[in-house]
């Protein structure tokens, strides 16, 4: 199947173009930049240029920042095309309802991606969590936004999430995990003095569920989940590819290299299958944090 990709940056480089590149479901026969390009690849400047010109081009992978990205979105499904979105999947919740509605009425597949959901050691902890009660978790996503997202102001604007452009992925891990749903019950949010999103967040949860979310962390980066059970503890790191009981490795590696290779297989699945994926709960419980978050001002931050 044809594919074209949209927004030829940071994470298109690093990922989609390599996974579309190694993948036996698609072919990627198209780029959508205003400056960018992919060696090979016919590139387009103009979406609806696009759109009109390869009538045999059925998906489009969105890998802009969230703000531009719903008319994207909407152009693509209203001209019947299928359509998997970076994360976060949009910058409102409304938003992405909208796109669900508008994906269900032209009879085309819509996916919101949650490439941490698909760490390596994701799905081996969500069956271990099955059978289990959970007495207390905590999130550490403790990583430095000059090394992950240099120079990327929209981070820092509206829309942008801040520091839950990351924190989100933690989120869509332990929404996926947990054997039972929690809800955000109070959050705190350091704001840079000159920027309109949070630089770090600490966040609680019902049932003993906390977290802590820090752009700051220069040397060693942390992305570690830590649960106690009525079985033990547990533990995922790395962002979800290694999983421990009680100290012990289970299963995962340290890489995150299969993460959008497995994206675009389900995107194939889902396509295949006549059928989206719209999960939006770890965008809930950002939208929550920031609703019931208290603001605390910081130091400004400059890149
Ligand atoms: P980025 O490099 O700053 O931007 C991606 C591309 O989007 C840009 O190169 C540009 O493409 C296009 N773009 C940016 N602003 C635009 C605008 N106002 N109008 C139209 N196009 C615009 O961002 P990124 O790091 O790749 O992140 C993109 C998405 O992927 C985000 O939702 C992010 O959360 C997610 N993501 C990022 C990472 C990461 O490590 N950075 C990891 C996982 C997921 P052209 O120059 O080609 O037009």
């Amino acid at each position: 199947m044809k594919i074209a990709l949209v927004g030829i940056g940071k994470i298109a480089r690093d990922q989609h173009v390599p996974a579309l590149a190694a993948s036996p479901d698609w072919e990627l026969a198209a780029t959508v930049s205003r400056a960018g390009s992919v060696d090979g690849v016919p590139a387009f400047t103009d979406f609806a240029a696009m759109l009109a010109q390869r009538p045999d081009i059925g998906a489009v992978s969105l890998c802009l920042p969230p703000q531009p990205r719903y008319p994207y979105a909407e152009l693509a499904l209203k001209a019947g095309r299928h359509v998997m979105l970076e994360k976060p999947p949009g910058q409102t919740l409304a938003e992405v309802h909208a796109l669900e509605r508008l994906a269900a009425e032209q009879g085309v597949t819509l996916y919101a991606t949650w490439h941490s959901r698909m760490a390596e050691a994701v799905a081996p902890a969500k069956a271990w969590l099955r059978d289990k009660t959970i007495t207390r978790a905590h999130i550490t996503w403790r990583e430095d936004v000059r090394k992950w997202h240099p120079g990327q102001d929209w981070v820092f604007e509206p829309g942008g999430m801040g520091v839950f452009d990351p924190g989100i992925n933690a989120l869509s891990i332990l929404t996926e995990i947990l054997p039972a749903p929690v809800h955000v019950t109070q959050a705190d949010l350091e704001f840079p003095a000159n920027r309109d999103t949070p630089i770090a967040a600490r966040i609680a949860f019902c049932g003993n569920v906390t977290a802590d979310f820090d752009w700051r962390q220069e040397g060693p980066q942390t992305w570690d989940i830590e649960i106690d059970t009525d079985a033990g503890p547990c533990a995922l790191r790395f962002g979800g590819n290694r999983f421990q009981v009680a100290g012990q490795d289970i299963a995962g590696e340290q890489t995150i290299m299969g993460e959008y290779p497995r994206l675009y297989a389900r995107m194939a699945e889902l396509v295949r299958a006549g059928a989206s994926e719209v999960d939006l709960a770890p965008m809930v419980h950002v939208a929550d944090a920031l609703t019931l978050g208290k603001r605390h001002v910081t130091d400004a931050f400059h890149f």
